[in-house]
Order: C-alpha cells, then sequence, then structure tokens
C-alpha cells in the first residue's frame, strides 16, 4: 500500500491528516491512502518565492527550455511503469493512459523546443514599438517581465500527467515556481510522475513542491504576484472565484472547467462519406476513451431533425463494438469510472438526462460485480432546445443527440445554451455554413473544429489539445485560456508599457531584430 507524500521545502515529507483511500477502480480494492497536511504552509510558499523563483529566473529562456527537455526524458524513461500505474490507478486502457502521459511528454518537449525562439533577456518584447508624441523621441513599448510569485496549480483527476505538465512548462518556461496540487482520486499516477521530476536533479531547489491531499490554507498564504491556475468542476472553480485570497489581493486566476461541447452534423455530410464516417469515428472516440473522462468530449450532438433516426442507429452500431472491461487486458477499449464517486456522479446524471428523452443504449446499469463500469450511453433528447442537456455535464461515457433544423444559425444559437465551451466541432463542407457557424458559435468557444470531406483524412480528433492552440473557453468553461504556443506564458508574466526617450527604451526593451537606435 503506498502512503503518498508530498514534497515541500525540499524534502518528502508524510502528512498528518487522517487518511483518505485511493482505490483501483477495476478492483475497487484499496491501493494507497493519502494524508493531508504535515508542511507549513507560509513556509512552502516563500521557499518557492525566494528561493525557487530567484534559481529559475537566473536561467536563460534556453536553459529553462533544456530544463523541460530533460524532464520529458526522464518521464520518457519511466514510460512503461507511469502507463501502468495509470491503469491502476485511473481505470485507464493503455490507450488512455498513453493520451495522458504521452501528451505530457509531448508538451513538454514542445515548449523545450519553443525556448530556443525566446530571447537570451529574462523578458519578452510585445508587439512593435510606436511613436507616443510629435517628437520620434517620445516612444512606447510593451514588454512582459516575469511575476516574482509563485504559481498554484490545481489539476483535475481525470488528466494527472498532462494536466500538471501542460501548466508547468508555461510557468517554468516563464520563469515563474510552481506548487502542484494533483486531484485526490488519481493522485498515486501524479505522485509518482512527481517523483521521477525531482530524481532528475534538473528542477532548481524550490521551483517545484508537491502537495498530496488538501491544500489547508496555503491559498491564504498567496499575494499580488502569486497566480492560481485551476482545472476542475465550475462549482469548486466558483468557490476559488469567491475565495478572500483571490478577491483581496485580485489574485491572477485561471479557471478551466466543464463543458458541454457539441459536435454539430451538416446537412450536405452524406452518409458512407468521409465527413461523415469521421463523425462517428469521433464521437465514438469521445464517448469511451477515458470512459468518457475528457474535459473536450462531446456532450451534445447536433443531427439535423430528419436524420437523427440514422445517426442513432449508426452510433449504436458503432458503440456495441466497444469492449469493455479489465483495461490492463490489450483488448479492452473502454474501463471504469475513475472512482466510486464518480461512477455514482455519472449514474445519477444519467438518469437526470434520460427523463428528458430516449435512453438509446446504455444507461445507469453496473455492468459487473466488481468495478465502476458502465456501458456508453446514448440518450435521444425529445427536443434540441431542452434545457436539461444545456445545464449538467455528465462527465462519463454518456452523450445526447439533440434534433435541429440544419441551418447553421439554430445550430449556433442551440450549442450557446450551454453558456460557453472548451471546443465544439462542425462536419459540413458547405463553405458559407462553415463560415456562419463559426462566426456565431465563435463567441462561446476557446476553439471550433472543422472537419470536411477535403480534410477529414488528415484531421486529428477534437478532443486533442495541442500546445501550440490555445485550449480554455468563456462563461461555463471557465473563462481561461492555456496553451497557444508563447500565449501560454502570458498568464505568469506581467504586460508593462515602458514610456521614454526612444534611444533608452529601443535600446533596452525593443525588438533586437527591428530597432534601430536613434539619439
Ligand atoms: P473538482 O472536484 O472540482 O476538483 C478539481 C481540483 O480542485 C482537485 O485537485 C480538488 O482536490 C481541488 N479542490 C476541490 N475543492 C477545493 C477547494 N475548496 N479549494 C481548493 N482546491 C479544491 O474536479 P474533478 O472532479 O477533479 O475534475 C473533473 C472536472 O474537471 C470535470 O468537470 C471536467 O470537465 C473538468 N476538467 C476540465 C478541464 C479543462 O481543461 N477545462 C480539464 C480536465 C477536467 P481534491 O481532489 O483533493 O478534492
Amino acid at each position: 500500500m503506498h502512503q503518498l507524500t508530498s514534497y515541500v521545502l525540499g524534502r518528502w515529507t508524510e502528512g498528518t491528516s487522517a487518511p483518505t483511500a485511493l482505490h483501483n477502480p477495476t478492483t475497487e480494492s484499496e491501493i494507497a491512502q493519502v494524508r493531508s497536511g504535515g508542511f507549513d504552509a507560509a513556509a512552502v510558499v516563500a521557499h518557492a518565492r525566494t528561493v525557487g523563483g530567484p534559481r529559475l529566473r537566473a536561467l536563460s529562456h534556453l536553459e529553462r527550455g533544456e530544463i523541460l527537455r530533460a524532464l520529458a526524458h526522464a518521464l520518457h524513461e519511466k514510460r512503461e511503469e507511469l502507463i501502468l500505474v495509470s491503469i491502476e490507478n485511473g481505470g485507464t486502457t493503455r490507450g488512455d493512459a498513453k493520451f495522458d502521459i504521452d501528451g505530457a511528454i509531448g508538451t513538454l518537449t514542445w515548449y523545450a523546443d519553443l525556448a530556443k525562439s525566446l530571447p537570451a533577456r529574462g523578458f519578452l518584447v510585445d508587439g512593435p514599438g510606436l511613436q507616443l508624441s510629435r517628437s520620434p523621441r517620445c516612444w512606447g513599448q510593451h514588454i512582459r517581465v516575469p511575476r516574482p510569485g509563485v504559481a498554484l496549480h490545481i489539476n483535475a483527476f481525470n488528466v494527472p500527467a498532462w494536466g500538471m505538465l501542460e501548466k508547468m512548462a508555461c510557468a517554468l518556461l516563464a520563469g515563474m515556481p510552481v506548487i502542484e496540487k494533483p486531484g485526490t482520486p488519481t493522485a498515486l499516477l501524479a505522485w509518482r510522475v512527481a517523483q521521477v521530476l525531482v530524481d532528475t536533479g534538473k528542477l532548481p531547489e524550490g521551483s517545484f513542491q508537491f502537495i498530496s491531499g488538501s491544500l489547508g490554507n496555503l491559498m491564504e498564504e498567496l499575494g499580488p504576484q502569486d497566480c492560481v491556475a485551476f482545472t476542475g468542476s465550475s462549482g469548486t472553480g466558483m468557490k476559488l472565484r469567491a475565495s478572500n485570497a483571490v478577491i483581496r489581493h485580485n489574485l491572477r486566476l485561471n479557471i478551466e472547467a466543464d463543458s458541454l461541447n457539441a459536435a454539430v452534423l451538416a446537412p450536405d455530410v452524406e452518409a458512407g462519406s468521409e465527413s461523415y464516417n469521421l463523425f462517428l469515428a469521433n464521437l465514438v472516440t469521445d464517448i469511451t476513451q477515458k470512459t468518457g473522462q475528457k474535459c473536450t468530449a462531446t456532450r451534445r450532438i447536433l443531427v439535423p431533425s430528419a436524420r437523427v433516426a440514422e445517426v442513432r442507429a449508426d452510433l449504436i452500431a458503432e458503440l456495441s463494438r466497444i469492449k469493455i472491461g479489465n483495461p490492463a487486458d490489450k483488448d479492452t477499449r473502454m474501463g471504469p469510472l475513475a472512482s466510486g464517486a464518480q461512477f455514482r456522479d455519472v449514474g445519477a446524471g444519467i438518469e437526470r438526462l434520460a427523463q428528458h428523452g430516449e435512453l438509446a443504449c446504455g444507461g445507469a446499469k453496473k455492468l459487473f460485480e466488481k468495478g465502476w463500469f458502465y456501458a456508453p450511453t446514448l440518450i435521444v433528447a425529445r427536443a434540441g432546445r431542452d434545457a436539461a442537456f444545456h445545464a449538467e455535464e455528465v462527465f462519463g461515457p454518456c452523450a445526447s443527440i439533440l434534433p435541429y433544423d440544419g441551418t447553421a444559425a439554430e445550430a449556433a444559437e442551440i450549442v450557446a445554451l450551454g453558456g460557453g465551451g472548451l471546443v465544439t466541432s462542425a462536419y459540413a463542407n458547405d463553405p458559407s455554413w462553415c463560415e456562419q457557424y463559426v462566426l456565431a458559435a465563435g463567441p462561446w468557444h476557446g476553439r471550433i473544429w472543422m472537419a470536411s470531406d477535403k480534410s477529414a483524412e488528415q484531421s486529428l480528433p477534437p478532443g486533442m489539445v495541442l500546445p501550440s492552440m490555445i485550449h480554455g473557453g468563456p462563461g461555463r468553461a471557465g473563462g481561461g485560456e492555456e496553451l497557444g504556443s508563447e500565449r501560454g506564458l502570458e498568464f505568469y508574466l506581467q504586460r508593462v508599457a515602458v514610456q521614454g526617450f526612444k534611444g533608452l527604451v529601443e535600446a533596452s526593451f525593443g525588438d533586437p531584430k527591428t530597432a534601430v537606435t536613434t539619439g
């Protein structure tokens, strides 16, 4: 039985509270315990600010990038072991485990590569300089400087490796030390990842700390130069937004929360076409990958009313081929929900939604005597605008078909009822339909993913988050933004408008590639 510890003040420390049990969701047996506490929160924050931050910022972007590369190599070396931990603690299939672990390694490597294009100076130039008055001597330049605080990262249970590393990559490259708190149900994988990172010996003292269990009063220790990046449910996001620490200091807070992601089938996509087949394949992936516990998974499937029966039949046929069972078995395509609490929440959510439509397949029935398994579940809504389908995220292998009239305008209106999402996908060939949909759905989303017959064969699935593109969404999705290449560093930097004599401003703060120092 593993006893999870916290890595604080440069050492692994045992917690002191009563233990919380972690389980293998396939067998329901207890595999680890987490005890919170055992550290002085003020000292942990001070260690990051006064030891970690200065050591990190003494390094160039390139040197910080090389640290990220070393972390990626170390995780890659332990990849097989980490996959097994993910299967044991997360109930993930091997493919699901790779989605998380390889995603983490890939994102670290991507930011290590980005570091090569960042300046040797410790700040970033933001746009071109500009003349501010009639005299060309009066000049302005925006720059971004690292904040001398600490980044607290609160992560969700469903992507313990990627969720921690995608945030860390941006913070460390920007020059900010991190305190990582994993979601407790799958913290065994996060803890093992943290051990691998610490064991590299590459992380400057104080630049990385890891807290198992609850944060205790740590948020209270944060101040105006610190920031919190949170991923999780919108309920917890609301609590953090209303917390004293955030209100008192206008603490910078990024929230990545629930999202009722929608896939829309346009009327011109013919049955049997590449786009239609991709539509079905991506939906099956979203419903079953990580047992539907993916923030970008499609929850609402908008289908022209006349084609609901066809899509329903085709999806049921595809979903019935999914082998459910022990995720350690090679041919298993879908494992259990990650925890007993998840199992109960998802079951209750399915039952609530099913009252507003017809249960086409699956349902809240426990599949086996042991293990938190449900079958892939599809619900067909009676009405596309029924509020129930736009209010609740069932964070499991469940999606709903919603009828609409086939116009881009109605699709976008129905999708917007979800209150803001991470990603919406559209399958359409008509450019004018696509343009209308993008412009109407755009304000409600962080990302719009399009497939047509011309690109279907080459496309990456909509649920895949890329380090080069932004991730996040307005409203219900939290209002946050992560990744997106250099944009991902902005959260950890302060933008400053520097105004003064052109010779000084341009020479010290301008883009060296374009600056011409004039007297
Ligand atoms: P959660 O229950 O909200 O927990 C998220 C994190 O917040 C966990 O680390 C949790 O710790 C911590 N937490 C809970 N209460 C807290 C408090 N009062 N103060 C500080 N921290 C607190 O969410 P979850 O069940 O782990 O994750 C599932 C949700 O995350 C889903 O809704 C999913 O859509 C969303 N998600 C969103 C994204 C995205 O990028 N937008 C990505 C992944 C997941 P404990 O576990 O110790 O309670």
